[in-house]
């Protein structure tokens, strides 16, 4: 039965309010989650493609984009990405590494789903619950709701970002913050897929490996072509740097030097024709699609002159896209922006301004790289506010 006193009221159940939730059950607080939709953890589930990419074994500073990057590294040295792991052995939640350090369950969200609901099953919840306001008063938080009117001591918001709107996203966290006076960042989509004034459609549904660049921001993964422009991990990861008007720098072989390997073929007096040489390079497609580009015939690679050895060289590896917009809020995975951490403690996510008011997760101005960085993050912020929100109450 939903009481309408609690020491904790959590706003929002996906990833970092409901392990706020189980954070605060251990030190035997009352809680009620309240969510505006009618399930817990909406995001988690359809993520990492159904197997919830939930952390990553490279874990630093280095991976997150905010106004601030010093502010993530007390919650890295809080929650250790290896306490959760043996936490998830403990539990028979099996997980795997995909590649570069990043850890998806062994078969579906629902399995971190099922263990996180388990451990915040002694808390009460409010489900298809819109909030009207929230206030302190007299040291109490009181939180008017479609459902009624609920107190508490503590409060943490855990409203994540404005990607996804079919999930039915809100800007609460933002605007509860700007009514109590504090800063936020604007926010703007990340981990977003490109559109292109000249998508490559006759690439459409290609992908390869190479490296995304912008000034010194660099990452090597999977590029995928795609209809209205490019998309695939390298460029996910890289938009989150992006702004309008600025290039990516794309080098379409980031492991090899195109000019050095033609020119040792070429002194070797190879027979071979560059189409037929470049395929152990590229699919087919690609490798055609580059000697249409660079206007090279499919002549014999001794035949190259030093100059087509030099266009090919700067198309493969100095390759530069200016996008006309990323693909939006619908696409994008994340948003980047939120709560400046500049109102915010980065040992307990408590607000500087209003005692006992924390938020947490994806609210924030904190951005993980694509890499199962931004539900740890929430996980972790979730979980240092339970505890903390606790602590301060005792
Ligand atoms: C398709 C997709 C795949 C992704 N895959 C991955 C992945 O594999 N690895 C990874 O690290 N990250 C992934 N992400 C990002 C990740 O899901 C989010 O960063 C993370 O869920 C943020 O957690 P959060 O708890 O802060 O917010 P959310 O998980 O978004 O939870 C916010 C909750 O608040 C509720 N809420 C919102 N507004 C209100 C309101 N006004 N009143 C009450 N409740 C409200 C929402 O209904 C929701 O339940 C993915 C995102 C998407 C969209």
């Amino acid at each position: 039965m939903i009481d309408n006193k609690y020491d904790l009221i959590i706003i929002g159940a996906g990833a970092s309010g409901i392990m706020a939730a189980a954070s605060a059950l251990k030190h035997n607080k009352t809680v009620l989650v309240i969510d505006n939709q009618n399930a817990p953890l909406r995001k988690v589930r359809i993520s990492g493609g159904g197997r919830c990419n939930f952390t990553n074994l490279d874990m630093s500073a280095d991976h997150y984009i905010s106004e601030n990057p010093h502010f993530i590294k007390s919650a890295i040295k809080q929650f250790s990405v290896y306490d959760f792991l043996a936490e998830m052995d403990k539990n028979n939640i099996p997980y795997y590494e995909k590649k570069l350090g990043q850890i998806f369950c062994k078969n579906k969200s629902s399995d971190i789903i099922n263990y996180l609901l388990e451990q915040s099953k002694a808390a009460d919840f409010s489900f298809n619950t819109d909030i009207s306001s929230l206030q302190k008063k007299n040291n109490v938080f009181e939180i008017e709701t479609s459902k009624g009117c609920f107190n508490s001591t503590s409060v943490i918001i855990a409203t994540g970002g404005i990607s996804c709107p079919k999930l039915g996203v809100s800007n609460f966290a933002a605007e509860t913050a700007k009514n109590f006076g504090m800063n936020v960042i604007d926010y703007s989509p990340a981990l977003v897929p490109f559109r292109l004034q000249n998508p490559y459609i006759e690439l459409a549904g290609t992908s390869l490996f190479c490296k995304t660049s912008i000034g010194k921001k660099f990452f090597y993964d999977d590029m995928l072509f795609t209809h209205k422009g490019l998309s695939g991990p390298a460029i996910l990861k890289i938009s989150s740097y992006w702004s309008k008007g600025i290039s990516i720098g794309i080098d379409l072989l980031p492991n090899a030097n195109i000019k050095q390997i033609i020119n040792q073929e070429k002194y070797s007096k190879s027979e071979q024709a560059i189409q037929s040489f470049m395929k152990n390079y590229f699919s087919a497609k690609v490798a055609s699609w580059i000697l249409y580009q660079t206007d090279i015939d499919n002549k014999n690679i001794k035949e190259l002159s030093n100059r087509q050895i030099e266009l090919l060289y700067n198309f493969i590896h100095l390759f530069t896209i200016k996008p006309v917009a990323d693909m939006g809020y619908d696409i994008a995975e994340i948003s980047k922006g939120g709560i400046d951490t500049k109102e915010l403690s980065s040992k307990t996510f408590e607000t500087n301004k209003v005692s006992g008011l924390y938020f947490t997760g994806e609210a924030i101005d904190i951005a993980g790289d694509l890499g199962g960085y931004n539900i740890w993050f929430a996980f972790a912020s979730g979980f240092i506010a339970g505890k903390c929100s606790c602590q301060a109450n005792l």
